[in-house]
């Protein structure tokens, strides 16, 4: 069977990028590779909504996390950081590691944010202790969208950062990063961007750059004041994977090709028959509410009898199918799917297909089809 990449990152990508990547290398600091630069940085700003600086890093996006951390913030400094997941837990340990002193504002683990507990534990903050608000966007270890542009609504009242975790979801649902006032911005190649893992994008606005001059935190390799000296010169600060730069700009202007609206349509559409289709199969979601699906991944309860890794061994082994498990606490009872990439309906309608005959071979009663519901759906649209 055909390998598919049913992951909220790594995810499929069309050929034409692909190939872009056997391209020979060029000089990165050579003239080619400074029109690139000004290229993707231009792209990179539609797909963010944003007239911001946007920084590119050779990383992962944890890194780019990291980078935000040590740039925005010195040690000692308070910060808010909201948890209801595995990168929401992940972002306030970056912030201890750096020593700033990290409050946390735990829900519990797929639960979504009490808004009026964010809103009173800022308003108490008369002294304007707190320098910045911590928050992920699309909480890809649930596949929870939380609130983002109601807690920038009560930051921007408050007056301090607004750091955001949006790896999974810049380029897949609307974000309006200047209207809603998002100080940083950190999204990944391998998530909505049609490429291969290793370069992070921070967008950084005029109040973060000030931030950024201020901060006394230690850095060297993500000062990005130092990436912004380099950028202005059309050239990276240190070596970067100049391949994936290629990839970048071909994959801009295959998504300026669909155009934004479309995209979000697109995974606004994937994400409603997967999660239709799990409903008709008689599972159930670990985030039941439509309005706070993720639009990246969809994260289903294991019935009882079955382990998430009996269903992405199986579904592997006899489709060549490659689906997430659950982290951490959730590790024995969820499994995912991605729907992130370069994705459409078919692919999800095979995904569901395959699912049904694995959880079939396991043992498990559908209670209903999945794929007729999807056909329904898909016969509706045109
Ligand atoms: C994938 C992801 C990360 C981690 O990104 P890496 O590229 O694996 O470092 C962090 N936060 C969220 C929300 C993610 O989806």
């Amino acid at each position: 069977m055909k390998p598919r990449l049913m992951l909220p990152g790594p995810t499929p990508i069309p050929e034409k990028i692909l190939n872009t990547l056997s391209y020979p290398l060029i000089n990165h600091r050579g003239e080619e590779f400074a029109y690139i630069l000004k290229e993707v940085i231009e792209g990179l700003r539609w797909v963010f909504q944003t007239k911001n600086d946007i920084m590119i890093l050779p990383c992962s996006g944890t890194g780019g996390m990291e980078a935000v951390v040590v740039n925005a913030l010195s040690p000692g400094d308070k910060v808010l950081c909201i948890i209801n997941g595995v990168f929401g837990e992940r972002f306030a340990t970056i912030a201890n590691c750096f020593g700033i002193n990290v409050e946390r504002l735990d829900f519990k683990t797929a639960q979504p944010f009490d808004l009026k507990i964010i809103e009173q534990r800022l308003e108490q903050d008369n002294n304007k202790e707190i320098k910045a608000v911590l928050m992920v966007h699309s909480e890809t270890s649930t596949s929870m969208l939380n609130p983002l542009k109601e807690v920038s609504d009560l930051v921007k009242n408050h007056g301090c950062l607004m750091l955001v975790d949006g790896i999974s979801s810049v380029g897949t649902v609307d974000i309006k990063n200047d209207e809603w006032g998002i100080d940083f911005l950190i999204t990944a190649s391998q998530k909505g961007f049609l490429v291969p893992p290793g370069l992070t994008f921070v967008s950084v606005s005029e109040k973060g750059w000030q931030a950024v001059k201020s901060s006394k935190s230690p850095r060297f390799y993500w000062d990005f004041r130092k990436h912004k000296e380099f950028m202005i010169k059309g050239q990276p600060f240190t070596t970067t994977p100049i391949s994936l730069f290629f990839a970048l700009k071909e994959s801009l202007s295959f998504m300026k090709n669909q155009g934004l609206e479309n995209i979000f349509k697109n995974y606004d559409f994937l994400t409603r028959i997967t999660r239709e289709a799990i409903r008709a199969i008689g599972l159930s979601l670990l985030i039941p509410d439509d309005k706070m699906a993720s639009r990246s991944v969809t994260a289903i309860l294991v019935p009882d009898g079955i382990t998430p890794d009996m269903i992405k061994k199986k579904i592997k082994q006899d489709f060549n199918i490659e689906l997430a498990g659950g982290q951490k606490d959730l590790k024995d009872k969820i499994f995912r799917i991605g729907h992130l990439g370069y994705q459409d309906p078919m692919d999800i309608l095979s995904t569901i297909s395959a699912l049904e005959i694995t959880l079939l071979r396991l043992g498990f009663n559908l209670k209903g089809s999945g794929v007729k519901t999807i056909q329904e759906l898909l016969k509706d649209v045109q």
